[in-house]
């Protein structure tokens, strides 16, 4: 059984590793399989129905043991530009936002950061040095044991890193090495809970804590009027201005271990002032604006439908439009979300109404600065003994 493949809290672990990217816009997964890959082949409709959103999963499959490296090589012909690479059987929470704002803000000669975090006893992981931010020496597996900074098996990259490997290659002896050489390797240092089931002790633990460590609180947000100043009907970048605080809010709210979930009405669709696709750009848009200051927006539903609209299929009525709270029931439904530990910020009753639908606590915005409507609310959850999703 590859390890990515154990059981953990009733589903394989890659599942939480695969879900905690989903956070962070990630859009499609390739599985690089070398180990018993048939397994891996046979376990994606296993997968793809534990995760909360479906999206393409493929699974990259080297003929013959190729090592690290090799197997990014193999895969090279369907990577991106640049592309998110994690170990399958290792998972760190919280420090995916540090590590994409950081990356977005390299310059062009950087084509690699990877995750670091400081432990009592690295004897087990390999061994970074860093001068600011460069890593400057990479030690795989050193003998004897103390404290370090280990890699955490979370790389941000691009391409170049890719052709840098040969056929036969290991990423961690041949790769990293050379990208010091070059002076093109970044560390983003974070801190929070790590594990890696490697060894069954830590698989122990996994299987105890993980499941109540990713049943994290969630921060619903309304969106006009409360991310963005209300004109009526925004639906594009021109008539966007962010609220104040609106990112800060949002990246305290993620730093603090909470999801973050879009709920929003946009009738202007049916209206036909714009269309769904415009919407959807402009989201992608609002949540990458978000993920470049170091928080996320986990994941988004809106309401395109009006039953006064004028445009055909768009024209009905629906149990998805504020008041009606199934927007936020089909997020509660998807991340297993426990509602006794989900707050929304809304600007109108219709908002309240939705919340409370949803059994969730609304809290009414009424102008002013968002950041201090949601540290009041993370301050107010982190005092009740039922939130403990960052720890
Ligand atoms: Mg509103």
């Amino acid at each position: 059984m590859p390890k990515p493949l154990l059981e953990v809290g009733g589903r394989p672990f890659l599942v939480w590793v695969m879900r905690e990217a989903l956070r962070w816009g990630i859009e499609e997964f390739v599985l690089l399989a070398a180990h018993l890959g048939e397994r891996v082949v046979t376990s994606l409709g296993e997968l793809s129905d534990a995760l909360p959103r479906s999206v393409p999963i493929r699974v990259g499959m080297e003929p013959s043991p190729c090592g690290t490296g090799g197997a990014l090589r193999h895969a090279l012909p369907i990577l991106d530009e640049q592309f998110l690479l994690l170990n399958g059987d290792s998972l760190f929470l919280g420090a995916l936002g540090s590590a994409f704002a950081a990356f977005a803000a390299d310059g062009a000669d950087i084509s690699c950061r990877v995750s670091l975090r400081a432990v009592v006893n690295a004897g087990r992981y390999g061994v970074a040095t860093l001068r600011g931010d460069e890593v400057v020496g990479f030690d795989e597996r050193p003998n004897g044991s103390g404290p370090g900074l280990i890699n955490a098996g979370i790389y941000l990259m691009d391409r170049r890193v890719v052709e840098l490997a040969g056929p036969v290659s290991s990423l961690e002896r041949d790769v990293l090495p050379c990208l010091v050489k070059q002076g093109s390797l970044r560390g983003t240092v974070a801190d929070g809970w790590f594990i890696d089931i490697g060894i069954p002790a830590d698989l122990d633990i996994a299987r105890q804590e993980l499941p109540r460590r990713m049943r994290r609180p969630a921060l619903f947000l309304d969106r006009d009027g409360v991310l963005n100043r209300d004109f009526g009907w925004v639906g594009s970048r021109a008539r966007w201005e962010w609220m104040p605080g609106a990112i800060e809010a949002v990246r305290a709210a993620t730093a603090a271990g909470w999801h973050v979930f879009v709920v929003t009405n946009q009738s202007g669709v049916a209206r036909g002032y714009y269309t769904e696709a415009d919407v959807v750009a402009l989201h992608d848009w609002m949540a990458q604006t978000v993920r470049l200051a170091g928080g996320t927006i986990d994941d988004i539903r809106y309401c395109p439908y009006h039953p006064d609209g004028t445009v055909a299929g768009y024209r009905r009525a629906s149990d998805w439009r504020k008041p009606a709270p199934g927007m936020i029931l089909d997020l509660i439904r998807a991340w297993e979300l426990d509602p006794a530990v989900c707050a929304l910020v809304g600007d109108d009753p219709r908002d309240m109404a939705a919340a409370a639908g949803a059994g969730v606590t609304g809290h009414l915005f009424h102008q002013g600065d968002l950041t201090t409507v949601v540290r009041k609310i993370l301050a107010a959850c982190e005092v009740s003994s039922s939130c403990d999703g960052s720890t």
